[in-house]
């Protein structure tokens, strides 16, 4: 049976000229990077090459800091900051006592962030921090006026995605760091240097550009798994002479931000995979928006009811995101998967509920949107004809699936 692929937000295999580029960290230069003698010397040097090589990309100097991946990199990034610029810490050095309900601080953020954000902003609100969390359009699409309007003296930390990871919109970073910086420079003094910006690229690396500067980024996190490179590995890059909290202390290592032994293979295929998203992101992106937008078209034809869920043009080369009003999201990715067709779904399903997308619910539309969208994520290895291929199995499931839920509507009304 044929199989498709076609989860790619969610993972890419790993590129042979990265897993080449690897090789030989695994057991020939197996060396520990803190070692004196020549094997740690020669994994160090690879680990400098390595973020020698983004930091080139991302046009910044030796700023970037290697974790075990998006997720770390992200908590790192928010905990880290945060705690360090915490408003009561600040008093409290200059000698101020801390009473009880003492403000800690502001941050601004998204409803439509990943959970590695949502969940660790969750918990800063539990240590006391506020939270406000901008509603996006139709599309998507955070509107920077909300940012300016959203912007206090106590706000420490804002945090808003480059390109999210469901429905694919791409966010307006650039505005939103020149609105910052604008911010930064006429509010009146509690901390000259707040508030941060921090943007989470995992999807948009390995289409759109990481230079931090045209960016107005303050800290910007990447990871391997989706740009082609190995799974657990991440980097944060943060603006010189800002100063975090670690999460994780120990030997020392990245600068004393990350202690541990460094991933020296996941290091060097990051740095390469990387090289190559960048290298190769503006002939990619051109043939995967045909792709996609071929997609597109072709699906209102052969299901009329599917609704495209994020902005038409301002998207992800690789991403469609449709919901199908009626249909349970899961009930066709796993008829789909019984095709040989992967692909994901919005909502996350435990046992016993069926948790609608957030994503899809802050575009404003009903639940019924949110629990039957559908994620098509395309990459390196899909054509044509893999898309011409679910344009033929797709209809089917959806119309077996209506038929059994007009059924069950039918039932229940007896
Ligand atoms: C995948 C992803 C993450 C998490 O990265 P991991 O390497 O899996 O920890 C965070 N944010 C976005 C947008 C992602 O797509």
């Amino acid at each position: 049976m044929r199989e498709v692929y076609l989860d790619y937000a969610a993972t890419t295999p790993l590129d042979p000229r990265v897993k080449k580029a690897m090789e030989s960290y695994w057991d020939k230069e197996f060396g520990n990077p803190s070692s004196l003698h020549k094997l740690g010397r020669r994994a160090k040097e690879a680990v400098a090459k390595a973020r020698m090589t983004i930091s080139r990309i991302l046009n910044c100097g030796p700023e970037i800091f290697f974790t075990s991946g998006g997720t770390e990199s992200i908590n790192l990034a928010i905990f880290g900051i945060v705690h360090k610029y915490d408003l009561a810490k600040t008093k409290s050095r200059t000698g101020t006592r801390l009473s009880l309900g003492q403000k800690r601080g502001h941050i601004i953020s998204t409803k439509i962030e990943h959970h590695a954000v949502l969940k660790a902003l969750e918990e800063l609100e539990k240590e006391g921090f506020e939270v406000t969390y901008l509603n996006v359009d139709q599309y998507g699409v955070i509107n920077t006026e909300d940012v300016k309007k959203t912007l206090r003296p106590d706000t420490i930390l804002v945090s808003i995605m480059y390109a999210n990871n469901e429905i694919g919109t791409i966010e307006p970073i650039k505005e939103i760091g020149k609105i910052i910086k604008e911010y930064r420079r006429q509010k009146p003094e509690i901390d000259e240097k707040t508030p941060f910006f921090h943007s989470d690229a995992c999807q948009a690396a390995g289409f759109l550009g990481l230079d931090v500067e045209k960016l107005g980024v303050d800290l910007l996190v990447i990871n391997g798994s989706k740009i082609y490179g190995p799974k657990g590995i991440g980097a944060l890059y943060i603006r010189r002479g800002i100063k975090i909290e670690p999460l994780i202390y120990g030997g020392g290592q990245e600068g004393g931000f990350r202690s541990g032994t460094e991933n020296v293979p996941g290091i060097v295929g990051l740095a390469k995979a990387l090289e190559l998203a960048q290298q190769e992101k503006n002939k990619e992106s051109r043939r995967l928006t045909g792709l996609r937008d071929y997609f597109i078209n072709e699906i209102k034809k052969v299901v009329p009811d599917a609704v495209l869920n994020g902005h038409p043009i301002n998207r992800l080369p690789n991403n469609i995101n449709i919901s199908i009003p009626g249909i349970e999201g899961e009930a066709v990715v796993i008829y789909l998967d019984q095709k040989g067709v992967f692909i994901s779904t919005g909502s996350a399903c435990s046992s016993t509920s069926l948790e609608p997308s957030h994503v899809i619910t802050a575009l404003g539309r009903g639940k019924e949107y949110a629990s039957s969208s559908l994620r098509f994520s395309l990459g390196g290895k899909t054509i044509q004809s893999d898309l011409d291929y679910v344009l033929k199995v797709l209809p089917r499931v959806v119309s077996k699936l209506s038929f059994s839920s007009r059924q069950r509507a039918f039932v229940q009304t007896r």
